[in-house]
């Protein structure tokens, strides 16, 4: 058995035993995690695009509502729980032959302040799910100052060499977050994944935010990527 397979196992992701909505803690979850109510909010808040993954991204939901919550409370308000229910959202969208699930981890910093990198935990999550193993390709060098307020080319700016690799990887690789802004972070960190050696990255996140700010700048990632990989290639 692989190391890192060893890690995932090891990981403390298992399903909690749930009975009630992980959204909204009132009514019982018959056969998901969530209650019919809760079930139809998140529905409706599906990620419609499924050429997504020509983009190299896919997002199971938009960033709105009850989606939003079950993010923020498994962020901030200490329902870590909630990762067994997202990981399992997240896991569904994986199709295709992939060798790693990766993560977008956060700096050493943020870890201490949360307590827990909430990609990580989804990550490997999703490779239980999937039994495709978890692999620590990527480590934050900078602890980058938040992007709400900064531009397209400022947040590229912001996210150059934020990352290293921290050993070679192949094949083609799932990259983990929990939600998709415009893309700059992951696709910085996706860069680092191939130039270490990975085939492909398929960015995968729990939600992609629909915010003003992205709507009125539509920066898609497949932009980000061109931007990015020729730059990363070349430094090879
Ligand atoms: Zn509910």
């Amino acid at each position: 058995m692989k190391l890192s397979r060893l890690i995932t196992k090891a990981a403390d992701t298992a399903m909690p035993h749930i009975d009630k909505c992980v959204a909204c803690s009132i009514e019982k979850g018959v056969e998901s995690f969530l209650c019919k109510r809760c079930c139809d909010e998140i529905n409706a808040r599906k990620h419609g695009d499924t050429k997504a993954k020509d983009l190299c991204a896919f997002s199971v939901y938009d960033y709105e509502g009850l989606v939003s919550k079950v993010v923020r409370d498994y962020k901030y308000n200490g329902k870590r729980y909630l990762c067994a229910y997202i990981a399992s959202e997240m896991a569904a969208a994986v199709k295709g032959d992939y060798s790693a699930i990766c993560h977008v981890p956060l700096h050493k910093k943020r870890l201490r302040r949360r307590g827990f990198d909430q990609a990580e935990l989804l990550a490997k999550g999703i490779a239980k799910i999937t039994d495709i193993p978890f692999v620590r390709a990527a480590k934050r060098t900078r602890n980058t100052r938040t992007q709400v307020s900064l531009g397209l080319v400022q947040r590229q700016e912001n996210m150059k060499g934020a990352f290293v690799s921290t050993g070679p990887i192949s094949g083609n690789v799932v990259l983990v977050d929990d939600v998709l802004t415009t893309g700059a972070t992951a696709a910085e960190c996706a860069a680092v994944l191939l130039g270490a050696g990975a085939s492909d990255v398929f960015v995968l996140t729990f939600a992609r935010s629909t915010g003003d700010a992205t709507r009125k700048r539509k920066w898609s990632v497949r932009k980000m990527f061109d931007i990015l990989k020729p730059r990363n290639f070349r430094s090879k």
